[in-house]
């Protein structure tokens, strides 16, 4: 199969070609078929090929040529193997479907706090409508979209909107293709002596359901989770930053999302590594004893917990320290090529990972700055940080 891509920005309006084999019925599933479809049915097409067991030769924007080349190529990706399924490649992640100037206005169908008793501070699971668009707003794990918030800024100037990791999957937290959640930390700092609220964090913590909220979106590609069902998969979340990992997870090991996905049955291994300040900022953590209990063989969760457990020097516990404590295995999983890693919330982590692995790889008398870009260029590596 080859797969030609679009550039980064697919504009919706464009029209898709797609070559299938084994696919239809009778004589038309001996043959190959090009079916040309919107932008906004490209995904939908995929996922009824590969219900369908078809074999996707092709995808291309425009009109597609089976015996060259795609008509509008601009980078074909390497042949992945026969029964690679016909899952989300870069060329159909959508993006910029709702720009700043026109966005999207979803409804809110839920917003409950994602804390228990004694949580330092605001995290709250909001969910938004997106039905109803033209184009519909849809995107896969690992994006985020934008928020714009009502009102003015201080010059008198509407908000700018800001970016929020996506923490559904492609189906919405109700499976019915049609919504999208954040999970989202009321930002709070003190100024000269006075508790400052973050604009778009508060506004969307207050948020009441049924209210009318602007969208953008979606964006990202450094988050894409692999489409292969035996890869691994290493988490490393603080805080807010387990949203993309939330959906990958869903999207793993929920069962409803399971039968929603028969081109992705995850029979890799995941592991997430969870920081979080105290046991009641943990943040979905009964999805995740679930997932423990239904896939043992596939799931496991590290937690550090900063203000209730101690690393090795009588510090605060960080991710850091746990990835330290677990470097042979973890240096191990990444000697795999079918692993990745994940690396989403604070940036202040980043040096402490790093440190982490320099020493792991050491220990293997390996250099981890050479190893790094490597794994990065072999899009392996994955970050998100703010
Ligand atoms: P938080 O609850 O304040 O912190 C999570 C945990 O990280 C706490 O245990 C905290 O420990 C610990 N921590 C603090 N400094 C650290 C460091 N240098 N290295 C490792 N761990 C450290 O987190 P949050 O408020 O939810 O913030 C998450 C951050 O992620 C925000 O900055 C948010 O903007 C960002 N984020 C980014 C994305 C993205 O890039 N896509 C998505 C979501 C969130 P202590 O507080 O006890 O020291």
């Amino acid at each position: 199969m080859r797969v030609s891509t679009g550039k980064a920005t697919v504009s919706d309006s464009r029209m898709f070609t797609v070559v299938v084999e084994s696919f239809g019925v009778g004589r038309q599933r001996r043959a190959e078929r090009q079916l040309t479809v919107p932008f906004a049915q490209l995904q939908s097409l995929m996922q009824t090929i590969a219900l369908k067991g078809g074999r996707i030769r092709v995808i291309g924007s425009g009109e597609v040529n089976t015996r060259v080349e795609a008509a509008a190529p601009i980078k074909s990706e390497t042949a992945p193997q026969p029964s690679a399924p016909a899952a989300v490649t870069h060329a159909v992640v959508p993006v910029n479907l709702y720009k700043p100037k026109n966005p999207f206005i979803g409804t809110v169908t839920g917003n409950y706090s994602l804390l228990t008793d004694g949580a330092i501070g605001r995290v709250n699971h909001i969910s938004f409508d997106l039905s109803g668009g033209d184009p519909l707003l849809h995107y896969v794990e690992g994006q985020s979209i934008g928020i714009i918030p009502d009102g003015n800024d201080a010059n008198g100037k509407p908000h700018k909107l800001r970016l929020y990791s996506i923490a559904s999957t492609r189906h919405g937290d109700d499976l019915a293709d049609h919504t999208v959640s954040l999970c989202v930390r009321q930002l709070q700092y003190e100024k000269d002596g006075e508790t400052i609220n973050g604009v778009c964090s508060t506004f969307l913590c207050d948020i009441e359901p049924g209210a009318q909220v602007k969208i953008t979106g979606p964006v990202g590609k450094e988050m894409l989770l692999p489409p292969d069902e035996d890869a691994n998969v290493i988490m490393l979340a603080t805080g807010t930053g387990i949203a993309p990992m939330r959906a990958y997870l869903r999207r793993m090991f929920d069962h409803g999302e399971r039968a929603k996905n028969p081109e992705y049955q995850f029979r890799g291994k995941a592991w997430l590594f969870m920081g979080a300040p105290k046991t009641a900022n943990l943040l979905y953590e009964d999805d995740l004893q679930q997932y423990l209990a239904d896939f043992p063989e596939n799931f496991r969760y590290t937690k550090a917990i900063s203000r209730e457990q101690e690393n090795a020097k009588g510090g605060r516990m960080y991710i850091q320290d746990r990835v330290l404590e677990n470097a042979e295995e973890i240096f191990s999983w990444i000697e795999n090529p079918k692993t990745h890693v994940y690396m989403c919330g604070l940036r202040g982590m980043e040096p402490g990972i790093d440190e982490a692995m320099t020493a792991a790889a050491a220990a293997k008398g390996l250099t981890w700055s050479e190893l790094r870009p490597q794994l990065k260029k072999a899009e392996r590596w994955h970050v998100e940080t703010y």
